[in-house]
């Protein structure tokens, strides 16, 4: 595929769709400034003609370090108690991609996940195999203990004595997606997550499948998920929203909110982030919040929850 070089240039953030209802002032405040500082440092590694893939990884791994968010260290935990990760990374110019998942001691899963893409032959290492190829790669590994969050802990007892895994009504917090165009016109896409609190040990969502979770196309667009990963891969969500503009000649607008209202009468919550060849972004969700921000050549940064 050729190299589309565009003069527009940006990225897009996603730390989660869901109900947050229990969100406090001071906690929507936190997440509001860690998504600023990190655009804002997101974007200068664009402006300074750095590459989308740089970026969107960059943006990842800072929310992966946050406890903020349900990735990384704020990974939520299994019907088990154990915390299991899952992340993925594609570049649009190539479709070239990596992905891990069920990895328990990755501090930076989507770091693992980039090492993935271009360090092997392969697209997809999950488990014990990850593990190992962290370790022989220099991939920071860290205690289980890394991951403790008594909060997350709470949440997990909360949704066992609903007795439900409905995403819809669980109390959430976010897992963490970028979307970025560089000024090359190369289009990446990152997803990292926890997954979904009280999941089954060894249950994978949408966030490492290529074309559910993450996608890149350049000259078409790029998508990152965020909901009921079941659904998401079902509905292969992020791919579907570039299929639809490639096929059907639709904007970035028209397709990504057609497909979450879509989701929606099927019971489907969740929302995505996306941006297309000339840095149009769109951010649709179907759950009464998702934590999103952006900013472009075109467009101030802006971050929003409601
Ligand atoms: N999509 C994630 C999963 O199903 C969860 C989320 O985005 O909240 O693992």
């Amino acid at each position: 595929m050729p190299m589309i070089s565009g003069e527009n240039f940006g990225i897009v953030v996603h730390g989660g769709a869901g109900v947050m209802s229990t969100l406090t002032q001071d906690q929507q405040d936190a997440i509001k400034l860690k998504v600023s500082e990190t655009l804002m440092s997101s974007y200068k590694i664009l402006k300074n003609g750095g590459s989308s893939l740089d970026a969107v990884e960059f943006a990842v791994s800072e929310f992966e370090d946050s406890p903020l968010f349900n990735a990384g260290k704020g990974s939520v935990y299994t019907s088990n108690e154990t915390q299991e990760m899952d992340a993925s990374i594609m570049f649009g110019l190539d479709r070239s991609s990596g992905a891990v998942a069920s990895v328990k001691i990755i501090k930076n899963p989507i770091r693992l996940a980039r090492k993935v893409l271009e360090e092997t032959n392969h697209i997809f290492l999950v488990g014990d195999g990850a593990e190992s190829f962290a370790k022989n790669i220099g991939v920071d590994v860290v205690e289980p203990n890394y991951f403790y969050s008594e909060k997350n802990l709470k949440r997990l007892r909360k949704v066992k004595n609903k007795l439900t895994n409905n995403y819809a009504i669980q109390d959430k917090i976010g897992t963490v997606g970028a979307v970025a165009i560089d000024k090359d016109g190369n289009i990446s896409a990152a997803t990292s997550t926890g997954g979904m609190t009280n999941k089954m040990p060894g249950r994978v969502g949408d966030s490492p499948i290529i074309g559910s979770g993450t996608w890149a196309q350049n000259g078409v667009c790029g998508v990152s998920s965020t909901g009921h990963g079941e659904f998401f891969i079902k509905y292969q969500v992020a791919r579907e929203v570039c299929s639809r503009m490639e096929y059907l000649n639709q904007t970035l607008e028209h397709s990504s909110k057609n497909v979450i209202e879509e989701l929606k009468k099927i019971g489907a919550t969740g929302g995505l982030i996306a941006i297309d060849k000339d840095a149009n972004i769109s951010t649709p969700f179907n759950t009464a919040g998702m934590v999103r921000g952006s900013i472009t050549n075109k467009i101030d940064l802006s971050v929003e929850i409601y």
